[in-house]
């Protein structure tokens, strides 16, 4: 990304600050109380998608990864952590067992000692252990390509097996985390709570060339604008189209300061990050801040 996309994004609180100093009328109030068509729920769907196209262009998985391996590991290791942790993690991980052979080959102990930062080692311990002798034993020691044999994997559920597709395949995929159904449900794309239904209402709002990265800016705005106590609502570029503006806080300046990651000035998440990523790289573990 330029050095201009990366003042204009680094200054999108302060650009919009003037912006959402106006009040922003709400989808609800600004369209009485009746309900949405699909037509429109539809049109505001992809508008959305588009304003986030707009904000976040180097959009992308906040995971470190070289080969599907990688991902299929780190996207195991994500649960329960953030990926800057995991992010720290891999490089010690990967150079001891860069393959699957070597993986399911490992000492479990050795293992667990090099995952543990991630929490919750001794499960994803197993997990690793098994998905790598899955993967030298059912498929030749790569990965497969395809969503029915990814959730046959210990550890890979669906949304493992989509980040793994729409990142190291190309297979469209939408990866319904937190950060995703949180927002979804805030913008009234769906009332679901069940992550497989989720996928199933949100995929059919849109065209499936768009689903891996509508996926990787939801988790970009989630992560850095939507929080799930206290979303930016004041330093917002979607709250016109919202219907839950002023979930949050809307005073613009104190909103400014609740931005995280590249928008308030603050490194991301992957140490290597893409070469278009406006902000700081992340450090590695045990470095000082
Ligand atoms: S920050 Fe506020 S206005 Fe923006 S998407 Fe979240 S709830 Fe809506």
């Amino acid at each position: 990304m330029t050095a201009s996309r990366n003042s204009a994004v680094g200054e999108q609180g302060s650009a919009d600050s003037t912006e959402a100093s106006k009040p922003h009328k709400s989808v609800k109030s600004s369209k009485s109380a009746r309900p949405e068509s699909r037509l429109a729920l539809v049109r505001r769907a992809r508008r959305i998608n588009r304003e986030l196209a707009d904000v976040y262009p180097y959009a992308h998985p906040e995971l470190d990864f070289e080969n599907p391996f990688q991902l299929l590991v780190a996207t195991v290791l994500s649960a329960q952590t953030t990926d800057l942790r995991v992010n720290q993690t891999t490089p010690a991980l990967f150079a001891a067992y860069p393959t699957p052979e070597d993986m399911a080959a490992a000492d479990p102990e050795a293992l667990e000692q090099l995952i543990r930062p991630t929490g919750f080692f001794r499960a994803k311990a197993k997990s690793l252990l098994g998905l790598s002798a899955a993967l030298r034993d059912r498929f030749g020691g790569e990965v497969p390509g395809r969503l029915e044999d990814l959730v046959t994997l210990p550890g890979v559920g669906r949304k493992t097996a989509n980040v793994v597709l729409g990142n190291a395949f190309g297979v469209p995929g939408l990866t319904v985390d937190t950060h995703f159904g949180r927002l979804v449900r805030r913008w009234k794309w769906t009332a679901q709570e069940d992550p497989e239904k989720v996928e199933a209402e949100i995929a059919a709002l849109f065209p499936k060339s768009e689903w891996t990265m509508l996926s990787h800016r939801i988790i970009f705005h989630g992560r850095r604008v939507c929080h799930a106590r206290k979303p930016a609502c004041g330093a917002c570029p979607i709250a016109p189209l919202c219907p839950a503006y002023g979930e949050g806080e809307t005073d613009p300046d104190k909103a400014k300061k609740l931005l995280k990651y590249e928008m308030g000035g603050q490194p991301g998440q992957r140490l290597r990050p893409p070469s278009d990523y406006p902000g700081r790289p992340a450090a590695p573990l045990g470095a000082a801040e």
